[in-house]
């Protein structure tokens, strides 16, 4: 049986400035299938290229799928979205997700950077109503400059990263106050915070690991573009096949891309 996720071409019908930093990206895509959990990512592949980067699904509906990218200093994608991609044909992954609230959970607190908020802003927004979170629901957004306070309704702690420092998440997570009872913490961002952060789950606070998701979605350090970025499609199938928890997986992801030197 091949191992290899279903793929789907997809024209950039439109495209929208969210903010300095940020922009929307509309793609037709037909018969693509939702997995429904507000975490869920594909692989974007641009025009001419090989490699893949990792967007979240902003919401799909109607045959149109939303990816909003954050353009930063310089990188494949961000040079490619950053000029009119309008009219492109890409090629988009079957998606896959990783958020589990646990069914005891009654609180839900999420932090992340910009490449974190259409995540975060979708999980604000499946969750929206659900009463054993009775309004518990909270997340810290670190922005380059400025709070994008239009992209979602909720209760959100903007910052932005001191300057001089590419980002800051980590203190985010210190500085949290956490609430008794069970619940559930999500994160997203520079992955050499994220491990730090792991870590200081695990052994600080000492939280099951099914009460956290910590994902590394990009890598700091100024390097020019990502070398080989490893794969974590059959990492997740394997682990998923082999019965590991979903921060078991990212563990194992961690470990293949310092392996690999990324
Ligand atoms: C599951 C998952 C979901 C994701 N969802 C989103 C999403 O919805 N929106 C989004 O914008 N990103 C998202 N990301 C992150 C995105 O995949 C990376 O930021 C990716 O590296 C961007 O690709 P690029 O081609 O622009 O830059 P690359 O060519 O990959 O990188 C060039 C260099 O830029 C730097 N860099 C990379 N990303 C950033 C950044 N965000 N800020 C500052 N410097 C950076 C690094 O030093 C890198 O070496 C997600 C990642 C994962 C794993």
């Amino acid at each position: 049986m091949s191992t290899r996720a279903a793929t789907y071409d997809a024209t950039v019908i439109r495209r929208e400035q969210l903010s300095e930093h940020f922009v929307r990206l509309v793609l037709a895509v037909d018969g693509f299938v939702s997995s429904g959990v507000p975490d869920e990512w594909v692989a974007l592949t641009i025009p001419g290229q090989f490699q893949t980067r990792y967007y979240t699904v902003r919401s799909y509906a109607d045959g149109e799928l939303t990816l909003d990218v954050v353009v930063h200093d310089h990188g494949l994608v961000t040079e490619w979205a950053s000029g009119d991609c309008v009219g492109d044909v890409v090629t988009v992954s079957e998606p896959k997700a990783s958020f589990a609230l646990p069914d005891d959970a009654q609180w839900l607190l999420l932090v992340g950077d910009l490449t974190a908020l259409p995540a975060i802003a979708r999980i604000i927004e499946t969750v929206d109503g659900l009463d054993r979170l009775d309004q518990r629901v909270k997340a810290w957004v670190e922005v380059p400059v400025e709070p994008i306070r239009s992209y979602v309704d909720g209760d959100i702690s903007w910052s932005v990263p001191p300057a001089g420092v590419e980002t800051a998440t980590s203190a985010l997570v210190e500085a949290i106050e956490w609430p008794d009872g069970p619940g559930y913490f999500w994160m997203a961002g520079e992955s050499a915070q994220m491990r730090a952060i792991r870590k200081h789950l695990m052994r600080d606070l000492k939280l099951p690991s099914s009460a956290y998701d910590v994902m590394g979605y990009w890598r700091g350090g100024g390097h020019q573009r990502q070398p080989r970025a490893v794969d974590p499609g059959p990492i997740w199938r394997a682990g998923k096949a082999a019965g590991k928890s979903d921060e078991q997986i990212w563990a194992d992801y961690d470990a293949a891309r310092e392996a690999s030197g990324e």
